[in-house]
């Protein structure tokens, strides 16, 4: 079929009746589907039942350090986890601090920690008029809660295929000492895939920010989930890169288990410069005698090195890359040539991100919902759940089964071509 808009009035009258027909058969089938969150699947999660068998009534539950991981004791993690984290992240273990189960919370604790303390020594931001964020669009929803929860102003900043718009981020940080951060999702991002370019991390390494307590929020959640074994990405390391350019304290970087292990079960970390983990320490000593060890134990003895962490994330892959292939060959087969959308083919992480026409997103995910499919609401892939062109939808694949992925994929074509049609013909 060609394009639709170089389709007729009549011609699309008439596509727009045969899909209406074809959206009522699936209505009535009161399909309940959900895409909306980037969930691992129950099969995903079985791939971990062993971490349940590792640590028992009989286990020695000492760490390397000998101490008794049931007990009070170690701050900022057994040297086993550090080991095993520093080099899913790829840093030293010194460079790391083990948290809790969440590195969001370890994100909201950064922010917070600066909004009421500043950042080693500057002033709290809660005290400055202003404080600003940079948000590469689409980007994390819930890294944008975060900065609206504390009343940081947003600024969109466009990705290009090579990560965040540089020419932007460079004005803003190097100009605007208001500017205190930037959220970047720097591997196989959410929503698009995307991983930010050789270029594009020297860039960061050499920003020259015109604040001091400026600091990049490398938020690096599907650093290790590849699709393929075959065709990865790679990103350059960002706490050496840093250092190389004379800013060893300018990032943060995080990362979790959690869609490794067990989401919400897992053990997170935050990897940063000597200095910065310092003063990070002296509020941690505040906020708790520790995080749970026993954790920590039982993820290395079952994953017990990278390498066992890497060969388990091979395991995932072979689950969900059929619902990703699922999702692009569906798009390919009924969307290509339409010139209704566009969509991007990643290599790994969670998400597939599709841009509709202007001002279509909403009504597309509003479409997929009368039959059944619940979506990521659409927007909330922008600060402050505002999409200025309502075109970007993001598609998560993996929780829902393959033959779940294919239906839902039936509902969401119909969606595009219904919705699209219908704003073709008023512009008509
Ligand atoms: N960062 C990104 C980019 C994510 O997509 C997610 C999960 N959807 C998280 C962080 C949350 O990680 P955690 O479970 O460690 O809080």
């Amino acid at each position: 079929m060609p394009a639709y808009r170089d389709l007729s009035k009549e011609e699309l009258l008439e596509e727009k009746a045969s899909l209406e027909a074809k959206f009522q058969e699936v209505k009535e089938k009161g399909m309940k589907l959900d895409m909306t969150r980037g969930k691992p699947s129950a099969a995903q999660l079985d791939l971990a039942m062993g971490m349940m068998d590792v640590l028992n009534s009989t286990s020695d539950l000492k760490c390397i350090e000998g101490v008794d991981c049931r007990n009070y004791g170690v701050l900022d993690g057994i040297r086993e986890a550090k080991q095993l984290l520093a080099d899913m992240t790829e840093v030293a273990p010194d460079n790391i601090i083990i948290y809790g189960n969440s590195s969001l919370n370890v994100m909201f604790d950064t922010v917070s920690r600066s909004m009421t303390h500043g950042v080693m020594g500057s002033t709290p931001w809660c005290k400055l008029d202003k404080v600003k964020f940079l948000c590469p669009v689409p980007g994390y929803d819930r890294h944008f809660k975060i900065t609206e929860y504390f009343g940081i102003e947003m600024v969109n900043i466009p990705m290009t295929a090579d990560g965040p718009d540089m020419d932007m981020v460079e004005k803003y940080v190097n100009e605007d000492p208001t500017v205190k951060g930037i959220w970047c999702v720097p591997k196989y991002s959410n929503p698009q895939g995307l991983t930010y370019s050789d270029e594009t991390v020297r860039r960061f390494a050499r920003l020259n920010p015109a604040a001091e307590d400026f600091r990049i929020y490398w938020d690096n959640a599907y650093g290790i989930h590849h699709l393929y074994d075959d065709k990865q990405d790679h990103l350059i390391e960002i706490l050496m890169e840093c250092k190389k350019e004379g800013h060893p304290d300018m990032v943060y970087k995080f990362c979790s288990t959690s869609k490794v292990s067990f989401p919400g079960s897992g053990v997170a970390a935050i990897a940063a410069s000597e200095a910065n983990l310092k003063y990070i320490r002296k509020h941690m000593t505040i906020q708790t005698i520790g995080h749970d060890k026993l954790n920590q134990l039982r993820h290395v003895r079952f994953f017990k090195d990278i390498h066992g962490m890497v060969e388990h994330m091979r395991k995932h892959a072979d689950i969900i890359r059929p619902k990703f292939e699922a999702v692009l060959s569906s798009m390919e087969k009924n969307l290509e040539g339409l010139e209704i959308g566009s969509w991007i083919q990643p290599r790994g992480g969670y998400f597939i991100s599709f841009d509709a026409l202007p001002g279509c997103a909403k009504a597309i995910v509003a479409k997929a919902k009368e039959a059944g499919l619940v979506m990521t609401e659409a927007g909330a892939t922008f600060p402050y759940g505002k999409d200025p062109e309502d075109s970007n939808i993001r598609i998560a694949p993996t929780f829902p089964t393959l033959d779940e992925v294919k239906t839902a994929m039936e509902i969401f074509i119909l969606s595009v071509k219904l919705v699209s049609i219908d704003k073709i013909l008023m512009e008509k």
